[in-house]
């Protein structure tokens, strides 16, 4: 692990850090973007090449920015959290082009997780509405609910209606405008 590209990546998180020390400083920083490069040639300011995946990190102490960070890097910060926003980053992009594909976006595993529908409550995409009595809480706590029913054609059709309303008039357009994305 402590590679060439390692010792890079500390020293140009470490420069960018309010901390001094890698191991204080990489508890200063959130995953805040993707984009996908075109060519799968983009490169890491560890200098590790050919990715696809660029993620942009920011520090939540001084605003810095650091990009592109491969995964493999933010790996490195050992972090769960930090891994677990990659994960849903990824998710949000295959919602994305599976709908610019005109594919309907169901409430399963291969679109969702229960940490993508806490990022999209989180970033507000649940708006409020009589249907929810005001509170996108409501929303989250209902597809929450629904994503963990294992056998879905056990969910009575009037839920099914709920769940494609949701989905179709708020999470959807959200994620495919949703600027974290890239273009
Ligand atoms: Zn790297």
């Amino acid at each position: 692990m402590k590679t060439a590209n390692f010792h890079a990546l500390r020293r140009a998180v470490t420069e960018a850090s309010t901390a001094s020390k890698w191991k204080t400083g990489v508890l200063e920083w959130e995953v805040t973007s993707v984009a996908e490069h075109p060519t799968g040639e983009g490169e890491c300011v560890c200098g590790q090449t050919n990715l696809l995946w660029l993620y942009t990190i920011t520090n939540t102490h001084n605003g810095a920015e650091l990009f592109p960070i491969g995964s493999t890097c933010v790996n490195h910060f050992e972090r769960t959290d930090l891994n677990r926003q990659i994960a849903v980053f990824r998710k949000l992009v295959h919602i994305r082009s599976a709908a610019r594909e005109g594919r309907q976006i169901a409430l399963t595993t291969e679109y969702f997780s229960r940490a993508v529908l806490d990022y999209l409550y989180d970033v507000g995409a649940f708006t409020p509405d009589q249907y929810n009595e005001n509170d996108g809480w409501n929303d989250w706590e209902f597809l929450r609910k629904m994503f963990g029913v294992r056998d879905k054609t056990e969910i009575s059709p009037k839920r099914q209606w709920k769940i494609r309303k949701i989905l179709d008039q708020k999470a959807v357009p959200f994620v495919i405008n949703d600027d974290r994305l890239g273009d």
